[in-house]
């Protein structure tokens, strides 16, 4: 059968590997498995969440709002935006792939750096677009200007922190940077792992409002997938111009999140207090990362975000350490496919990092 032929080299996005792959494939026991592949909140969800999810669990049988008053009523408020402002998608994911439609066809060019979020790229193929990607693996603004001036392009993409290295680039130059960019190019602003990168050192932090006014040409992206620990209600947001979401809103399906996700992000905005307990506590536990790295005498990535990325140089192949992990029980993301030499691995919760630890210790002699 013939296809749409853009499609002939495109690749499918490979989602973290789920527990029942293990529970299956090696007969480790659910409750045994250690799920940190996928970048989610290791907490789990708000209990005051989960209560408002099950009081709602009858009324199913209804579509939700469209319109989503309450859920853009809601995020305007804390962004201190207008409802026009916003667009909300079946996660962020939906949201990028709007953005890319909206702007690209097989005559259009895509910006990002070499190693980032894989699905800029696998959407930017689906249209038949040109994908440009800089030298270095994190992002070097240098780099990008030179790429643009010399080829141009209609998207460019800024993963703020970046999935999956955990760098995260300074707003003043992220600022200075969006100055040389044309009205014509559509920016978008990844901000998937803000709430991290805000907390740990506010010179990354990137305030939407702010963004939007002084760069009508930007859309910030924002998701209830990590920090807010919603990963699979499937719930993310894009703040811009009027006019950009305009534009989006003519991609977007009736319908395209749940009533159950629509309530389920409303109540989780009103209990920041647990989702900043999270964030304190990722960062405690990360420190306990970097530790062992030293110990260890490996390097990592200084990470804004709820993961590390760990770099194994000479001293152990990455994809050796994935499938011991894996034998055990442990599920982390294997860098290898980006052609670098490291994991990255979600912080979990206390125990299960002692745990990763204690796997490590008793693995990494067998992974050189
Ligand atoms: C997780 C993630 C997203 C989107 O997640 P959704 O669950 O679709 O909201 C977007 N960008 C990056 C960089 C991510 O890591």
């Amino acid at each position: 059968m013939n296809f749409n032929s853009v499609l002939d080299n495109c690749k499918t996005y490979e989602a973290g590997k789920p527990i029942e792959l293990l529970v299956r494939e090696y007969g480790i026991k659910a409750q045994d498995v250690i799920k940190l592949a996928s970048n989610e909140n290791p907490y789990g969800t708000s209990p005051k969440v989960v209560k408002k999810l099950q009081e709602l669990s009858s009324s199913v049988f209804m579509y939700p709002d469209d319109s989503m008053y309450e859920l853009k009523e809601a995020l305007a408020s804390k962004y201190d935006v207008q409802k026009e402002n916003i667009v909300i998608g079946s996660g962020s994911d939906q949201l990028l792939n709007f953005c890319v439609k909206a702007k690209c066809n097989e005559n259009s060019k895509m910006l990002m750096s070499k190693t980032t979020f894989a699905l800029y790229e696998i959407y930017g193929k689906q249209v038949g677009c040109k994908i440009l990607k800089t030298k270095d693996d994190e992002h070097n603004l240098e780099q990008f200007l030179e790429l643009y001036k010399k080829e141009g392009a209609d998207i460019i993409f800024l993963c703020l922190p970046n999935n999956p290295l955990g760098e995260c680039l300074d707003k003043k130059d992220v600022y200075d940077f969006l100055n040389e960019i044309d009205s014509n190019t559509l920016v978008i602003v990844d901000g998937a792992y803000q709430e991290y990168a805000s907390y740990k050192d506010e010179n990354k932090a990137i305030n939407p409002k702010d963004l939007i006014s002084s760069y009508s040409n930007c859309i910030y992206l924002g998701t209830f997938s990590k920090a807010y620990s919603l990963g699979g209600l499937r719930v993310g947001y894009g703040i811009a111009s009027k006019e950009i979401i305009s534009y989006l809103h003519k991609l977007r399906p009736p319908f395209n999140i749940t009533n159950l996700s629509l309530a389920g992000a409303i109540e989780a905005l009103k209990d920041e207090e647990f989702v900043h307990e999270c964030i304190v506590k990722n960062f405690e536990e990360m420190k306990r990362y970097e530790e062992y790295a030293q110990e260890k005498g490996f390097s990592f990535i200084e990470s804004y975000t709820n993961f590390i990325t760990l770099k194994f140089d000479a001293l152990y192949v990455a994809s050796k350490v994935a499938d011991a992990l894996l034998k055990k029980g442990i599920i982390i993301r294997d860098l290898s496919p980006y052609s670098l030499n490291a994991i990255r691995i979600t912080i979990g919760t206390k125990e299960q990092n002692t745990r990763v630890f204690e796997v490590l210790d008793e693995i990494l002699p067998s992974c050189k």
